[in-house]
């Protein structure tokens, strides 16, 4: 007997939408062995080429000598390792706020916190570009929902004198990202930042792909514009240019207090491993050092070689983060650029529908630190070629 949802797989299959797993054979970094070939990757989010290194390799496995693989409870049993509290001390640092909590995923950390600050009560506004781990939680959280165009300041500010009107004994979350994955586009932050404040609403920024990225020694959009102090709750994620893995959010402490004692998806979870924690924190440390901020400055080197080389009307005028959208439209030009890519040695992803709206796939290209020229180089003259 067939399963009730074939039917639906084949009809992804026809509209070009189906997913499938690929078995990539090497370690973290430009170089990527796949399908039997060697590709130039442009698509990880690795973007201070991080994952790989041996310090970071050096503190995990110094960790796991030391605590063992599993965390073997949940944090609030007995899975709080010194590692944990180390690295939620280093991240409140980083971030300059009071505490920090690290969760098993950035997809942990947004569903966890959305649930515990708001309720059926409550009201959550976000940017119509907010990642699926934003767009989750707010709807588990059962409060009232309304999106704002994207970056559309006067919407939001309709929908917070709405929420004022309406709801006026509710909590009220703005959420929104300061870089987002599929655009590379940054948020008008210092404008959200006024009028959160002018409402008295609370704001959740999700820095994922501005950590490592912007401000100074990579503290995210928030420092880079000294609003650091306004964000009421500031999530992000180890995955990325920290080369780790888990996410974290930080803010005041009774923030915090709140979330050891109301965000499910870290109550009723087991630790992180220890290894991962001291590897976050070894990121962290080289991030504050004078050798991670030459390797921040290094990839927005390669960005500009990249956007000196780049053919117009592809791609945005201006690259605001290491995340660069080749717009194609249909889904099955956005395949097939993929396709023609792979053929001349770069590994690049079509991303489509439901990842973005239906008719706005892309290939989504990102840039590292660890790109050497020649291969930007190789990369922007492929994309002349393109079609
Ligand atoms: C990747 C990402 C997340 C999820 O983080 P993970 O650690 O991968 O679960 C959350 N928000 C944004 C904007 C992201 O890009």
């Amino acid at each position: 007997m067939p399963l009730p949802f074939e039917n639906e797989l084949d009809d992804l299959r026809q509209q070009s939408l189906l997913r499938r797993l690929r078995e990539v054979q090497s370690q973290p970094g430009t170089i990527m062995d796949y399908a039997g070939r060697r590709l130039i990757n442009f698509s990880s989010n690795d973007y201070l080429g991080l994952a790989g290194e041996p310090f970071l390799r050096e503190a995990a496995k110094q960790a796991i000598d030391t605590y063992g693989v599993g965390a073997t409870a949940s944090r609030l049993v007995c899975g709080t390792l010194t590692p944990h509290l180390l690295l939620e001390q280093q991240l409140a640092e980083f971030k300059r706020a009071e505490a920090a909590l690290s969760f098993s995923s950035g997809y942990a950390a947004a569903l966890g916190t959305l649930n515990a600050l708001a309720g059926k009560k409550d009201v959550i506004i976000l940017d119509k570009l907010a990642h699926a781990s934003l767009i989750d939680g707010a709807r588990l959280s059962g409060a009232a929902l309304r999106v704002f165009p994207h970056n559309d300041v006067e919407k939001l500010e309709s929908h917070l004198q709405w929420a004022r009107e309406e709801h006026p004994y509710a909590r009220v979350v703005v959420v929104t990202e300061s870089v987002f994955s599929m655009d590379g586009d940054r948020a008008p932050l210092a404008e959200i930042v006024q009028i959160k404040d002018r409402y008295g609403a609370l704001l959740l920024l999700d820095e994922a792909h501005a950590v490592g990225v912007i401000g100074p020694n990579g503290r995210g959009l928030a420092e880079r514009l000294g609003v650091s102090g306004r964000i009421d709750i500031q999530m992000g994620t180890l995955s990325k240019a920290l080369g780790v893995s888990g996410g974290y959010i930080c803010g005041r402490r009774a923030l915090i207090d709140w979330l050891i004692n109301r965000a499910r998806s870290f109550v009723y979870t087991t630790a992180p491993p220890a290894a991962l924690a001291a590897a976050a924190t070894a990121a962290l440390e080289f991030l504050e050092s004078a050798a991670g901020e030459a390797r921040r400055k290094r990839l927005w080197e390669n960005l500009k070689m990249l956007a000196a080389g780049l053919p117009p009307g592809l791609t945005p005028a201006k690259l605001q983060s290491a995340i660069v959208p080749v717009m194609l439209g249909e889904e099955n030009a956005a395949l097939e650029a993929s396709r023609l890519f792979f053929e001349r040695g770069f590994f690049i992803p079509a991303i489509r529908y439901p990842t973005v709206a239906r008719g706005t796939a892309r290939l989504r290209l990102t840039l590292s630190a660890a790109h050497l020229p020649e291969q930007i180089q190789a990369l922007t003259k492929a994309l002349w070629n393109l079609g």
